[in-house]
């Protein structure tokens, strides 16, 4: 096999068909750059929905990864390992809450708030049992598993899928008053991204999030932050929360948790919180391993020590003003935050998609009309520009 489509058609025999990719089969990948079977070369302004923040390869990861894999990589909690408690405190020093449970995939870690806010809900807030509701927003996007689908406004996501699990109430994105008008004597959390990612890079107005945590904190209500997709660094703060002064009861962490090399993801909370959870009562097979821990800590390391917020931030104010000024009938809006940047389009985006791969840039649409831009963090200007180029070209032809 040489070309990409030999590629594709092969795993395309084998492969449930459940994504619908761009007709690139990628070999070979090092910081912002990654290069296809047929040898050509492309800048990844996806970043694997953002895992890859730190680029892709990262030595210092690889060299933590390959080191641990040949001494210890799986323990199961049966036993302790002596990465764990390294890895927790690294993310607890961070991120200042007491505690955390380590989990895999993004999903799983939604799932674990899920879990921890309703045993919270009983044992703490009083909540008569099975009557504990969550709230979530329209558009949200918190993985795939069959309880999370089930609380999706995107009718694909859920169609053929059910039936659901109740105890989730949806309101509108970006709607104080929908959120305390529907706060009932069983609400016990709200679920919330401080930007839809998957959502098509939805930004909510200045001020929401901060009123949001006063709304939860007056009525004894969890404030759930899904920072899977815009934490750690990816929006020029560590956390998308930062911008507005708050601190949620719960945060979930995932994707560049890893910097792409291996699914790892938790939630992090204080004590009060995570004291609910006892010996059996959650747990994985993978989650805390020894390798993903190792792995995890020179990931957190890479994001701290090459100041990647801080660069996203000053790098993303700067390309958003450029892609402003492309003069493009096609563009409706530029949008995002640091380095998560969404660009709305009057059309469907996948043509556009199309056409910047062939002038080797990888970005994908996000809600048919949105192309996402969220290359690697450690990417410089340079290499913005050089897109920059690209992406005008495509905009105006
Ligand atoms: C990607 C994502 C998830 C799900 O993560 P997986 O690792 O794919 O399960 C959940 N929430 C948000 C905001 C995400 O962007």
């Amino acid at each position: 096999m040489k070309t990409n489509r030999e590629y594709v058609e092969f795993a395309d025999r084998f492969s449930a068909n459940n994504y619908h990719p761009l007709p690139v089969v990628l070999t070979r990948g090092k910081g912002i750059w990654v290069w296809d079977v047929e040898g050509k070369k492309y800048l990844d302004m996806l970043s694997g929905y953002s895992a890859l923040n730190q680029g892709h390869c990262h030595p210092r990861i690889a060299g933590a990864l390959k080191k641990q894999a040949e001494k210890l990589t799986l323990t199961s909690r049966a036993f302790h390992n002596d990465r764990m408690g390294e890895f927790l405190k690294k993310i607890c020093d961070i991120t200042g809450y007491e505690k955390t449970l380590p989990m895999n995939s993004g999903a799983e870690a939604v799932e674990t708030a899920i879990k921890v806010a309703r045993k919270w809900g009983y044992s703490k807030k009083r909540v008569a049992e099975d009557k504990a509701e969550i709230m979530v927003c329209e558009n949200n996007f918190h993985g795939r598993t069959t309880t999370i689908v089930g609380f999706s406004s995107e009718t694909q996501y859920r169609a053929g899928f059910g039936p659901f699990a109740p105890g989730f109430k949806m309101i509108p994105y970006n709607d104080t008053e929908a959120l305390e008008g529907n706060i009932n004597e069983n609400t016990i959390g709200f679920m919330v991204e401080p930007i839809q990612g998957e959502g098509g890079v939805i930004m909510p107005s200045d001020g929401y999030l901060h009123r949001c945590s006063e709304i939860c904190r007056k009525n004894n209500v969890l404030l759930i932050a899904d920072e899977i997709q815009t934490g750690l660094g990816r929006t020029g703060k560590l956390f998308a929360y930062e911008y507005e002064n708050i601190r949620p009861d719960i945060l979930i962490v995932g994707k560049a948790l890893s910097g792409g090399y291996y699914p790892i993801s938790a939630i992090a909370c204080d004590n009060y919180i995570m004291e609910v959870i006892k010996p059996g009562d959650h747990g994985s097979t993978f989650g805390g391993n020894p390798l993903a821990s190792a792995i995890g800590i020179a990931a957190l390391e890479v994001i701290i020590e090459e100041k990647l917020a801080r660069h996203a931030h000053d790098l993303g104010n700067w390309f958003m003003d450029e892609l402003r000024k492309i003069k493009s009938p096609l563009i409706l809006e530029v949008r995002g935050k640091g380095l998560l940047i969404g660009v709305v389009l009057k059309e469907k985006a996948r043509p556009y998609c199309e056409r910047l791969m062939e002038l080797g840039i990888l970005a994908k649409e996000t809600h048919e009309m949105v192309v996402r831009f969220a290359p690697p963090l450690i990417i410089q200007q340079k290499e913005l520009q050089w897109a920059l180029e690209r992406i005008s070209d495509v905009l105006c032809a």
